[in-house]
């Protein structure tokens, strides 16, 4: 089971342990979503129960994973750890779910990645806090129902789309994560620096901020990129200048895109006309994973207005050929 349940923190280093967020107070930004849930929280903690299962979705970075702990340690419960892609057996989860104390949250992330086995056996647990295991093979199997406490699971995913309906219909809680605006950016980027203990003024994380892609885990990555150049380029101060010379060595454009995102904004453009070009030609032509593609870079240039999904693929817009400085050619039926 430790292989299951991972040591708490998928970031390779854990100095971003310590810039988690540990109380909604503290989360900065999504002020829908945590309004919603401080109240689902404050409801199930009047009635002593447990919270209903909440499904967070929305791109990579945006701290569904930081969120799930809040929302564990806003209802003074243990927080479980796990990922789809861990679970790889039945007995996998069902020892998971058996260890489990009453309310508990158990988070798995990724949960669109769940085997269809596993998936089958999370319906009963869900819904009836109940495990139907079988016993013994052949003739003399028989089928058990065993209780499980009143937990609640917390599932993450980039993509609400690619969970199955039966799953999805089991969480009384949705919330979709958006893009963090630039002055809640600009709040992550100082209050890590805080903790960091790194030198920085106003305008120095206005610059981290506007280029962070909308995500605070770019933003803390990039602060930690720049402190570095502030430290060997300049005096350790980070200033807007330093910013800016430092986020253009890292090739992090004013926009905040990066190279993987101007490079398929180009293939697109260059190769394909503009497109529009199916997904499958345009990760060949990029070598990327077409799931990276959906789950990281798109998103964020959809939101921008660079790129657009059409029935028959990608196409890059307008503002697209504009920021990559590339004059604008009309298809040729127009
Ligand atoms: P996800 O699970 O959606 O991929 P994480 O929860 O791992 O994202 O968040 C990535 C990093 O960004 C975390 O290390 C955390 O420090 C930071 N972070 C995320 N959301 C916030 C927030 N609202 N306020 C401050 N820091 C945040």
């Amino acid at each position: 089971e430790q292989r299951i349940i991972a040591g708490g923190e998928q970031d390779a280093d854990g100095w971003q342990y310590s810039l988690r967020p540990r109380r909604l107070m503290e989360y900065i930004g999504q002020d829908q979503v945590k309004h919603n849930l401080t109240i689902f929280i404050q409801a199930a903690l009047a009635r002593k129960e447990a919270l209903d299962h909440v499904l967070l979705y929305g791109p990579p970075g945006l701290g569904k994973t930081t969120m799930a702990g809040i929302i564990a340690n806003e209802l003074g419960v243990n927080f479980r750890i796990t990922s789809g892609p861990a679970i790889e057996r039945p007995g996998d989860l069902a020892a998971l779910l058996t260890n489990l104390t009453e309310k508990d949250v158990l988070f798995i992330d990724e949960i669109h990645r769940l085997s269809r086995s596993v998936e089958e056996i999370l319906y009963s647990a869900m819904e009836d806090y109940a495990l139907d295991i079988i016993i013994g093979k052949g003739p003399s199997a028989r089928s058990i129902r065993l209780d499980l406490p009143r937990f609640t699971l917390i599932g993450a995913t980039t993509r609400a789309g690619a969970l199955a309906p039966p799953l999805r219909d089991r969480f009384g809680v949705m919330c979709r994560l958006e893009f963090y605006e630039t002055a809640h950016l600009v709040c992550i980027v100082k209050r890590a620096a805080e903790i960091l203990n790194i030198p920085i003024e106003e305008r120095g994380a206005q610059e981290i901020a506007r280029r962070s892609r909308g995500t605070p885990r770019v933003a803390n990555r990039l602060l930690k990129r720049v402190r570095d150049y502030a430290q060997v380029a300049g005096d350790g101060i980070i200033t807007d200048r330093i910013a800016d010379q430092a986020l253009a060595l890292l090739e992090v454009d004013q926009c905040g895109l990066d190279k993987t995102d101007r490079s398929m904004l180009v293939t697109i453009i260059q190769k394909f006309d503009g497109g529009p070009v199916g997904l499958e030609t345009l990760a060949a032509a990029i070598s990327e994973e077409t799931d990276t593609i959906e789950d990281v870079y798109e998103p964020f240039l959809l939101q921008l207005g660079f790129l657009n999904r059409t029935p028959r693929g990608r196409v890059a817009t307008r503002a697209a050929y504009e920021h990559l400085k590339i004059p604008y050619k009309t298809a040729e039926q127009d």
